[in-house]
């Protein structure tokens, strides 16, 4: 028989702050159900203490780890290498440890990518997002990445919208326009997917409204929600009730996570308990 093990491989999450952050919750019911010792950890990291925080999971041979705000940038000096994603959008959310060096990549765009492609091909499609922050740029260079053709980029600041236009422009073949958002947006006949990247509809601001003319979404669009806390944001039921194809925000946390637990363990979790142990604590 297998001698008795009390070590257990270890991944994380560092934020700051970070204790509503729902990960370790899908993870650790994906290592349960593949039978597997391991762990993550939500740990609180200050900025100050992040170069500290990186050395410590190699001392202590750490398999991997997530990134949430405010560190998705800043970590990427403590890094030895950086995937072609994380490399063009400059930011990482995952690292994974191979022998003694730590590689950055970033399984937000991925995820949402792997939640569009069940219903629809990103090849050749023209992309609505609203928002250019850091979700918005993940996406857009993902999307690029498979093929979108052409990239629409809504947002309120216009400093914002005009890096993610300019990055855009600068590390994919893909085509793009920035639009400065003042007042209720018209979705363009012919657009293929929309995408809320911005921070609109999250917990506890459930009603709030997306600055957008709901007649304009035509039963042809996909129509997809970044928002994991509520799933059914309110651009999800509104979308759904104009007959669009709808993805919600749990959908690209699950497939995010889905990507992270593959490369750490190389082992393929099950979605379905993952999503599931999410519903669960969202209520
Ligand atoms: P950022 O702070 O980087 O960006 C927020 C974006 O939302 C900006 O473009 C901002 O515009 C816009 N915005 C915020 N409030 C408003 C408003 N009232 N009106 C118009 N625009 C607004 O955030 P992130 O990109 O990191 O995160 C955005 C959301 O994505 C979060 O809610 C997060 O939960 C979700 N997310 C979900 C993931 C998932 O797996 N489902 C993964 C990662 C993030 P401006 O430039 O004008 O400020």
């Amino acid at each position: 028989s297998e001698p008795l093990s009390f070590k257990q491989e270890i991944t994380a999450v560092f934020g700051q702050p970070v204790a509503e952050n729902p990960t370790q919750v899908m993870i650790e019911a994906a290592f349960a159900d593949a039978g597997l010792a391991w762990r993550y950890l939500t740990l609180e990291v200050a900025p100050s203490d992040l170069a500290a925080a990186v050395s410590g999971t190699k001392a202590m041979g750490f398999r991997g780890f997530n990134l949430t705000i405010p560190h998705k940038v800043e970590v990427i000096q403590h890094l030895d290498r950086l995937s072609e994603a994380a490399e063009k959008m400059g930011a990482v959310n995952c690292v994974i440890r191979d022998g003694d060096e730590l590689i950055g990549e970033n399984t937000d765009g991925k995820g949402f990518v792997e939640s569009l492609r069940e219903v629809s091909d990103p090849q050749g499609q023209n992309v609505v997002i609203l928002g250019a922050g850091g979700a918005a740029r993940a996406i857009a260079i993902e999307m690029a990445l498979a093929g979108a053709a052409k990239f629409t980029i809504v947002n309120r600041s216009t400093e914002r919208g005009e890096q993610l236009t300019e990055l855009i422009k600068a590390k994919t073949g893909a085509a793009v326009e920035f639009v400065h958002w003042t007042d209720d947006y018209d979705i363009p006949a012919g657009t293929h997917v929309v995408i809320n990247a911005t921070s609109i509809g999250l917990f506890p601001d459930v009603d709030a409204r997306i600055p957008l003319n709901t007649d304009s979404l035509t039963a042809d669009m996909v129509v997809a929600d970044v928002i994991p806390n509520p799933p059914a944001t309110r651009l999800v039921r509104e979308a759904t009730a104009a007959g669009c194809t709808v993805l919600d925000g749990l959908g690209m946390l699950v497939n995010q996570g889905v990507i992270g637990f593959r490369l750490w363990t190389g082992v393929a979790p099950n979605p379905a308990v993952m999503r599931a142990a999410l519903e669960e604590v969202f209520g």
